[in-house]
């Protein structure tokens, strides 16, 4: 690299042409390393696939023309998921993972100064896209449950009119749900739309908010194949609403974003729906288990979860905590970035040897000495 004074006056220049909201934020960072023995970090499903259904996986992999261009949508699975849920194609989006149509969202709805509800805590991301478009984030503390406030939502809505209210349920990163009264509430009062980030549907009756679709045009569900159905590796998510708000967030869509690999592994994995219900079911199981573990231990306290993780306090910081169980080759996730959760940490649901090296491991390291 050259740092003499003119490459240094050019570097300055160039710096000053990316915009003030860019320059100001911070990437998504995980903040850990992606491999460990037993990693409980990322909410992922930790179970393998049937070698019958891996085998037919790599069969129609085979069949698959690498050379040749995607179609600008992925139509087929558009299709398959149009079935899976009971609801047209044309009002169905497939994406290079749910976060990319999140930002597809912010394309095509926030501007500069755009009013946006965010209830807190939530999955920072939404934070990071409302900013980095320009738009005024209207953040709502929680209850003292941690639960979103909902009245406190519904006097924000009424006096700031938003262009956008997000809601996630279960959320990241409580495990939390919303009462359906609740967010129909909060549906009929908004004047712009509402997005359900359903990341976690599968973990409940798989159906969500979907019947919501067929009263209110202004309601978006966002899902993902991230978590339940096993393709965190992959990239795929889906956003779901009426056509015309759809139709509308095509023209902000990058064309080509989801590949033929891609589409392919979802249409399998969507012929053996089944097999995702039964590894949900599983990870329900683990959820549970975690929960009433936690719960007996002194001085830590877990949040019940509808997700596929528990998130809990301790009496020790959670960097320590975290430092203690990294040495005994276990990842979890840091949740003091959150000013609601100092001193919590969420741990997701592994398979059940995993779970119990974790809570061995969490009895040894809340005991540790200094
Ligand atoms: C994990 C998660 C997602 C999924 O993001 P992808 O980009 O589809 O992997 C979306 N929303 C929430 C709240 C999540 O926790």
């Amino acid at each position: 690299m050259l740092h003499d004074v003119l490459t240094v006056d050019a570097l300055t220049q160039a710096l000053q042409v990316i915009r003030p909201a860019v320059r100001q934020g911070k990437p998504y960072s995980v903040g850990a390393p992606p491999e460990a023995p037993i990693k409980l970090n990322q909410n992922e499903n930790p179970f393998e696939l049937p070698e019958a259904v891996k085998r037919e996986l790599l069969e129609a992999l085979q069949e698959v023309p690498l050379n040749r261009y995607p179609a600008e949508h992925p139509e087929r699975l558009r299709q398959a998921l149009a079935e899976h849920l009971g609801w047209s194609p044309e009002g169905i989006i497939v994406g290079n993972g749910s976060n990319e149509l999140t930002f597809t969202l912010g394309l095509a709805v926030v501007d500069a100064g755009t009013p946006v509800v965010l209830p807190r805590p939530m999955f920072s991301f939404y934070e990071m896209m409302v900013r980095l478009h320009g738009g005024n984030v209207l953040g709502v503390p929680p209850r003292p449950d941690l639960q979103f406030d909902t009245e406190a939502l519904l006097e924000t809505i009424s006096r700031n009119r938003p262009a956008l209210v997000v809601l996630t349920t279960p959320n990241n990163p409580t495990g939390l749900t919303m009462a359906p009264e609740d967010v129909e509430a909060i549906v009929q009062a908004a004047p712009g739309l509402v997005l359900i980030d359903e990341a976690y549907v599968e973990f409940t009756d798989g159906i969500g908010f979907r019947r919501f679709l067929d009263h209110y045009p202004h309601v978006l569900l966002l899902r993902t194949f991230s978590k339940a159905f096993g393709l965190a590796g992959v990239r795929l998510g889906y956003l779901v609403g009426h056509p015309r708000i759809i139709q509308e967030l095509y023209k902000a869509r990058i064309p080509f974003m989801v590949d033929r690999l891609a589409e392919t592994i979802a249409l399998t994995l969507l012929r053996h729906y089944k097999l995702v219900q039964e590894q949900a079911a599983r990870i329900k199981q683990a959820v549970a288990w975690l929960y009433q573990e936690l719960a007996t231990l002194a001085g830590v306290a877990p949040v019940p979860s509808q997700a596929n993780f528990v998130i809990f306090r301790t009496e020790l910081q959670p960097r320590i905590l975290l430092a203690r169980l990294a040495q005994k080759g276990i990842l979890l996730r840091d949740l003091s970035n959150y000013p609601e959760l100092r001193g919590y940490v969420r741990v997701s649901a592994g398979r059940p040897e995993e779970n119990r090296a974790f809570m061995d491991a969490l009895k040894e390291a809340l005991t540790e000495p200094e």
